[in-house]
């Protein structure tokens, strides 16, 4: 057995000794090495372990940190033959769409369009006769539609094998070092998101760790100071971070990230699958819309995030510093928006940050996760935190938007519904797609813009984020639950004399698609624009829905002649009523809640409506703000 990393003594010791003397003869043991937050054993005989898995839940129970099981090199066919063998193994029938292979963890993923034929439904593909036939670990996933997002991911995990392999070791290292010192200390700084929607971003301070949650732009910000977290008042080189960890996709909370790696960040990002896969295309798109020469970062900067990026599923308690356990849980807002809980020491403290939530069921997602074990200081968001944003019921939501749709369409003109690439539209696919399913909304065209649509893959593709009902439907069935048998993909079209329904970013009318779609239709009386989503202070939607009927966007000023509706109870953010719930649903005894991500008003409102219910000690800070923790 050789032992490749020089582990420092005590603790690291201390859990060589517990995997040694766990693990018999016939487990082939090759190596124990660190793999990022996990510890990876490598076997020569992988399925010795994957048949006996009780052993390693007993290792993992003892001493408390993540194991994973890998293939030793040695015994790993060469990617193409095991595609081969894959290929040979697998009935025609399953239809396999691709399979990815990653050298650092000795993993293959297999999409096939008909997963069932091989396993039941929601539990993994048994995969030890392909593990002993190719060599490699092989996971079975549904194949989305379109497979473009996940073959780019592969091709970029592809090129960094070796930087990957040494920067997963290095964390490793760092992570599980021995704690400096025994006392316990935590504070926050607020860099961006408090008192404002955009730029979302926290740094969390302890004895042994910096670790950064959320790093987002503010897309509407009049000046660049406020359009940017606030690193200079921080007083932290991004040398001197030890972690990110991301709470969803939207620019708002990501679109800073590959920045940070532009200006000399090299540590792990910890977020979920889908939530890489979608900030990946936002961030891109971002640079297509600003021109490569006016955006914060370039392609490569971006491929960096991915390279460091660490990805968790929800659920699962991972060290991400000597200091402090994260665990992600479902936020109900956006594919893979998750809730981030920190455990801070030895139970000294225990920090949750919502992040963008929604405390009620759409059709997309389930419920925001809120049977925390243990808080002390909640980050709560507060978009609609207002007494006055009290969303309709869902169902008179969708009569109203059926109802304006149809009178457009009956009118033979055009219905624009502008919405970001990822969130409500997903939601509105599904509406639109049952609605016509039952007959309710006929004759309409649907046209669907192309970055939606990339997007809509990547919910395809994570099932298992999706709502329970739709997670069934999408592994069982292989017809679009998006309605992609009706709906067509548009790439910024020149609309004709056709009647139709069009779904395009962004959706606060500030660039983009919408836009261009925006000059077709404002001229025309008998054309309709509806609001569905969230409009942040100062962008050109904000001022449409406040009732202006004239507006400068890039310089260009609309006027606009069309018919403006409203229509709210689609949104991915909680409501008044649901924020206030959901705090009154925590079972832990909080000491402290601090509001953000909310205009001035309504994050005060909302504090003060907590402290009142609720009795207890609220707060709303500003940016540049430090607030002691422990
Ligand atoms: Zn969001």
């Amino acid at each position: 057995m050789q032992r490749k990393q020089p582990y420092q003594e005590s603790a690291s010791q201390n859990i060589m000794a517990v995997i040694l003397q766990s693990l018999p003869q016939e487990a082939g043991l090759t190596k124990i090495e660190y793999e990022g937050p996990r510890i990876a054993l490598y076997s020569r005989n992988p399925s010795y372990l994957m048949q006996n898995n009780q052993l390693v839940s007993n290792m993992v129970n003892t001493i408390k940190k993540r194991i994973v099981v890998r293939t030793d090199e040695s015994i790993r066919r060469p990617q193409q033959e095991s595609a081969k063998i894959i290929e040979e193994t697998i009935p025609k029938e399953v239809g396999v769409s691709g399979t990815f292979f990653d050298a650092v963890t000795g993993e293959a993923v297999l999409f096939a369009k008909r997963p069932w034929m091989l396993a039941q439904v929601g539990e993994d593909f048994d995969n030890i006769e392909l593990a002993e036939k190719t060599g490699w670990k092989v996971r079975v996933r549904k194949a989305p539609r379109d497979m473009s997002p996940i073959e780019s991911l592969y091709e970029t995990l592809g090129e960094t094998v070796s930087e990957r392999t040494r920067f997963y070791r290095e964390v490793g290292d760092k992570i599980f070092r021995d704690k400096l010192s025994n006392s316990a200390e935590a504070s926050l700084i607020t860099l961006g998101g408090f008192a404002e929607v955009g730029r979302s971003c926290i740094l969390l301070t302890t004895r042994e760790s910096r670790i950064l949650l959320d790093c987002g732009i503010n897309p509407s910000a009049r000046d660049s100071l406020a359009a940017l977290p606030r690193f200079d008042v921080a007083g932290v080189a991004m040398e001197e971070i030890d972690a990110v960890v991301l709470s969803h996709a939207h620019l708002d909370h990501t679109g800073f990230l590959p920045a940070l790696f532009k200006y000399g960040y090299g540590g792990p990002v910890y977020c979920t699958e889908p939530t890489l896969l979608l900030m990946t295309m936002l961030q891109r798109d971002y640079i297509r819309r600003a021109g490569s020469k006016n955006a914060l970062y370039s392609d490569r900067d971006i491929e960096s995030a991915i390279m460091h990026t660490i990805t968790l599923t929800h659920g699962i308690v991972t060290d991400i510093s000597p200091d402090v356990k994260l665990v992600l849980s479902n936020s109900g807002h956006i594919l893979g928006s998750t809730s981030i809980h920190l455990h801070i020491g030895n139970g000294d403290h225990n920090l949750v940050y919502t992040g963008d939530m929604k405390f009620g069921k759409t059709l997309a997602l389930d419920n925001a996760l809120w049977n925390f074990p243990r808080v002390e200081t909640m980050i709560i968001e507060s978009t609609y935190g207002g007494k006055e944003d009290i969303m309709c019921p869902r169902e008179q939501a969708e009569a109203n938007l059926l109802n304006v749709i149809s009178r457009g369409i009956a009118a033979g003109r055009c219905v624009l519904i502008p919405v970001p690439a990822a969130g409500i539209s997903q939601e509105l696919l599904l509406v639109l797609d049952r609605h016509m399913k039952e007959g309710r909304l006929q004759g309409a065209k649907v046209l669907v813009e192309k970055t939606i649509s990339e997007a809509t893959a990547i919910y395809e593709a994570y099932p298992e984020f999706l709502s329970k009902e739709l997670r069934r439907c999408v592994l069982e069935s292989e017809a679009s639950q998006f309605g992609y048998d009706k709906f067509a993909t548009v790439d910024s079209a020149a609309l004709d004399n056709e009647p139709a329904l069009i779904l395009a970013p962004s959706s606060m009318l500030a660039g983009g698609p919408s836009v261009n779609y925006l000059k077709q239709i404002a001229g025309d009386p008998m054309s309709r624009l509806v609001m569905v989503s969230y409009q942040a202070a100062d962008t050109p939607g904000r001022a449409i829905q406040d009732g202006a009927r004239q507006v400068t966007i890039k310089g260009e000023t609309i006027r606009l002649q069309c018919q403006v509706d409203r229509i709210d109870g689609f949104g991915s953010h909680s409501d008044y009523n649901q924020l206030m719930n959901y705090v009154g649903r925590l079972r832990p005894k909080l000491r402290r809640v601090l509001v953000n991500h909310g205009e001035r008003p309504k994050a005060q409102n909302l504090a003060s409506m907590i402290n009142k219910q609720y009795r207890i000690q609220t707060q709303h800070p500003l940016v540049q703000e430090a607030i002691k923790l422990l």
